[in-house]
């Protein structure tokens, strides 16, 4: 590890949790260290959201605001009150010993007092090319019904919810509020979902499901058009027309750089406390969809950025740890050739 002075608080992400933590440690003049990461395959600085388009239910944006641009803000809002970004990925921490030990991809490792954990989940994609490719150019597919489903875009359309699980389930129903009808389609003949959830959505008007059904394309060039299904039972391939496809097969928490160093829930969720963003290891806060597969949002990510911010500046007070040396690291470049290895 590094001879310099430890950081008073490093965050780890670029989401809406990191930013805002950045935003509040900074104006708490706790000079803080953001690892905002690289971009991999999908996976951009900026998380989730660098996929979402128009978002419309971030308080503030009465005209809505594009994904990318929010996070642009946010960024620039917490370098403007002195956050210092490095553009790598962190491939390891060390948080067995105090201080503890950040190892970016690149650059030379950094010591911290406290480390605020932000890493998001990443939604978990079917795998198509035209899946992946309209997702990113705003075509009609996306991971969260709940971010996108209200737009207008969406209205009065057959769209189509993949999954078989309670958030498949949850995504089906909130489309109905603005789908012509919503088609669930499942690559088995019964839901995961719990019994109350599957029920309704099997019982609501609007729902059709499509039962042992794979999507094995993606059908239309700047929006999606409809989609191609292969029948998991007899392999026959159909197609239908939809205006908009609904990925709901899961989240992955992006926690493979703490090496189980963290208390997980089942799910793989980095554990804290009620109402707190303190994991098992004092000093150590996590924020954001690194800790939460119920509401993943946007503003409860922002949320819990703050509350990760005050109770890192919080525990340092009480240990009397004062600010992080000013260092010249900022806005590190961001490699041509980025590792693999992912947060
Ligand atoms: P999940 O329970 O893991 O369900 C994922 C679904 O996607 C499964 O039905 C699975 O099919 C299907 N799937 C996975 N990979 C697929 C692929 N490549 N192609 C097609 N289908 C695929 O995930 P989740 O629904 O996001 O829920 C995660 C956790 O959060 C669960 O514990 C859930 O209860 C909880 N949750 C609770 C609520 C609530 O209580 N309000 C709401 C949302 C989530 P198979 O069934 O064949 O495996």
């Amino acid at each position: 590890m590094s001879d310099a002075r430890p950081e008073s608080i490093v965050i780890i992400g670029s989401g809406p949790a990191a930013w805002t933590a950045a935003i509040y440690a900074a104006r708490a003049n706790l000079n803080p260290l953001v690892f905002e990461g690289e971009p991999v395959g999908t996976e951009l600085p900026g998380g989730q959201l660098m996929l979402t388009t128009d978002i419309e239910n971030f308080p503030g944006f009465p005209e809505a605001i594009s994904g990318p641009d929010l996070m642009d803000r946010m960024r620039a809002q917490a370098v403007h009150h002195g956050a210092r970004v490095v553009s790598e990925l962190v491939k390891q921490v060390d948080l067995s010993a105090k201080p503890f030990g950040i190892v970016p991809n690149y650059s030379a490792p950094v010591t911290a007092h406290t480390v605020i954990i932000a890493t998001g989940a990443a939604a978990r994609w079917i795998g198509l090319d035209n899946e992946l490719r309209l997702a990113t150019t705003g075509g009609g597919v996306s991971a969260c019904a709940v971010c996108d489903g209200a737009m207008p875009f969406y209205r009065n359309k057959a769209l189509a919810v993949v999954g078989g699980g309670d958030t498949a389930m949850e995504e089906a129903m909130y489309l109905t509020k603005f789908a012509s009808e919503v088609v669930v389609i499942h690559r088995r003949d019964s839901f995961r979902a719990s019994k109350v959830m599957a029920n309704r959505v099997l019982e609501h008007p609007k729902v059709r499901v499509i039962w042992n059904a794979q999507v094995s394309d993606v059908l239309g060039d700047d929006f999606i058009t409809g989609l191609q299904l292969t029948d998991t039972a007899t392999g026959a391939v159909s197609t239908i027309d939809v205006g908009g496809l609904f990925v709901a097969i899961g989240h992955t928490p992006n926690t493979k750089f703490l090496q189980g160093q963290l208390d997980t829930t089942e799910h793989g969720y980095i554990k804290v406390s009620s109402w707190r963003t303190e994991t098992n290891v004092p000093g150590v806060f996590a924020a954001g969809d690194v800790i939460d597969d119920y509401y993943r949002q946007a503003i409860t990510s922002a949320g819990t950025g703050c509350m990760a911010a005050l109770e890192a500046e919080r525990w340092l007070a009480h240990h009397g740890i004062g600010e992080s040396p000013v260092l010249e690291t900022a806005e590190a470049p961001v490699p041509v050739t980025p590792d693999a290895t992912s947060p």
